[in-house]
């Protein structure tokens, strides 16, 4: 391992400890990775930020692209209302919300399907051999999300341990979705002993890693968008790394460091 390699490990290393010594755990156990799926698994953010700004624009409200990255996770009421209140000074009525949403869901349908985000791929394979299990955790609520996923990341998720808009009430930056994402966990290795401490949580986006960190998780923020890094850091993310392919290279040194603490 030469200097920078050590560099980086002792980094990863002082950011479990200092997870550790916050929740005041032991030691982390790691059994399964809970990977949110937009900005993450697909590169869908950009069609999803190009639609609300075009979207705002139609309805006279400005929503600058950069700033729907800011939104994301939130929901599509909870990100008009915030953009209304702004620009006009008032909440949105339900129809406009309704009329609003309707447009930029239409918009975004005529966008070409997100690709795979590049080395997500391969970080989940890696992630399967390591002996960690690989878990979706989304908001989103297309019916055919499962069939998608199946077809770009063949035998690597399972209906059972996925959480969706449909399995939520509140959705993230509330924690219900990791939490969630746990309980399926437990239920399914039928272990009720399994604590945050044997989840990590792959996020892009400034709420989703809030989510995470007040799921008690230890968050690993990819920054996959156009914000800046303290945009994830400041929500109180773990490590980070720019991008799927960097974690992919580095998951070696993480999952040791990950697995040394165990
Ligand atoms: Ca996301």
């Amino acid at each position: 391992m030469n200097i920078v390699e050590k560099m980086e490990k002792k980094k990863i290393e002082e950011a479990i400890q200092k997870y550790l010594d916050v929740h005041g755990y032991e030691r982390m156990a790691v059994k399964a990775a809970m990977f949110d799926m937009d900005g993450v698994l697909f590169d869908s953010m950009k069609n999803h930020a190009k639609c609300w700004h075009e979207t705002m624009a139609h309805f006279g409200m400005d929503l600058p692209e950069w700033e729907a990255y800011m939104h994301e996770g939130r929901t599509g009421a909870g990100t008009i209302n915030l953009v209304s209140m702004r620009e006009r000074g008032c909440r949105a009525t339900e129809e406009e919300i309704q009329n609003i949403y309707k447009y930029k869901s239409d918009l975004f349908n005529l966008c070409p399907k997100a690709e795979r985000m590049l080395g997500a791929y391969e970080l989940l394979v890696k992630v399967k051999a390591s002996g960690v299990v690989p878990m979706v955790v989304t908001g989103s609520g297309q019916v055919t999300l499962l069939e998608r996923l199946n077809r770009n990341f063949p035998e690597i998720f399972r209906k059972e341990l996925m959480v969706t808009a449909f399995d939520v009430k509140f959705g993230k930056p509330n924690p219900e979705p990791y939490l969630m994402g746990m309980a399926k966990m437990k239920k399914w290795l039928d272990d009720r002993v399994l604590q945050p401490c044997n989840f990590i949580v792959v996020e892009n986006a400034p709420l989703g890693v809030e989510a995470g960190v007040a799921a008690g998780v230890f968050t690993i923020a990819v920054n996959t968008g156009p914000l800046p890094d303290g945009a994830l850091l400041s929500q109180g993310a773990n490590l980070l790394f720019h991008s799927m392919q960097e974690l992919c290279d580095e998951w070696e040194k993480v999952v040791s460091c990950l697995k040394a603490s165990s």
